[in-house]
């Protein structure tokens, strides 16, 4: 794994590319400059790790898009030492990205062979304060609870409670893409112990939000 000038080139372009549709979060665009995402692609897509384009991790699933990981992270407003949860480990790119924004990373994932593959990367990375689990994201990790913030990176059809019940408040903040085929970017702000606000921002497409854990065959 090197990171050459070529790749940090193209990373600055990228970030070029990413401010001109709309991210303005200075720390998010520092973090993505400082992440080599060629790190968390398979070799085969290595040249293409700096277009704004999803990619297959293996397993069915797709490293998300690099404005969808800033328009995330951008909505959770990060601050150091926050406690983060994000549902969906995949790649490790995200929970790279939150690190690098100076949270205390904990990410769930339910695909067994990606949480291997992500911790021992994550581990060779340097990125030692991000703790990896396999386990099913529906229900949150409870043990650690609450987060500051929660992120969830797969299409949920429903925003499940168990995530609403796992933020901090006042002011502890969830970004869930919700819906089937198509998901709307909701951001949920827990205000006190019962009430909630909810925002429906813009469109995505995600992999599905799945029950169940998949062991490595
Ligand atoms: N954040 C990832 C994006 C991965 S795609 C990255 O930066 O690469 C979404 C991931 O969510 C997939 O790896 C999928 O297996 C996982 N996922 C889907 N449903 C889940 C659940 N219930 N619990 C944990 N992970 C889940």
């Amino acid at each position: 794994m090197t990171d050459t000038y070529r790749h940090k080139g193209l990373r600055k372009r990228m970030v070029d590319a990413l401010r001109q549709r709309g991210i303005q979060d200075e720390a998010v665009l520092a973090a993505i400059a400082a992440v080599p995402r060629h790190f968390f692609l398979d070799r085969a897509f290595e040249e293409h790790a700096y277009e704004d384009k999803p990619f297959p991790i293996g397993h069915d699933q797709t490293i998300s898009q690099p404005f969808t990981v800033a328009y995330q992270s951008a909505l959770l407003d990060i601050h150091a030492r926050e406690k983060v949860l994000e549902i969906g480990t995949g790649s490790g790119y995200q929970a790279a990205i939150l690190a690098v924004l100076g949270a205390r990373v904990y990410t769930i994932e339910r695909q067994e062979g990606l949480y291997f593959q992500a911790k021992s990367l994550l581990e060779r990375m340097g990125f030692s304060t991000i703790k990896c689990f396999f386990g099913d994201g529906t229900k949150g990790l409870a043990q650690f609870a609450p987060y500051n913030k929660i992120i969830v990176t797969a299409g949920a059809p429903v925003v499940p409670e168990s995530l609403r019940q796992q933020l901090a408040w006042p002011a502890g903040i969830l970004v869930i893409p919700v819906g089937e085929e198509v998901q709307m970017m909701y951001k949920i702000t827990r205000l006190s112990e019962t009430e909630f606000r909810e925002e429906v921002l813009d469109s995505f497409r995600f992999v599905p939000f799945l029950k169940g854990t998949q062991k490595q065959k």
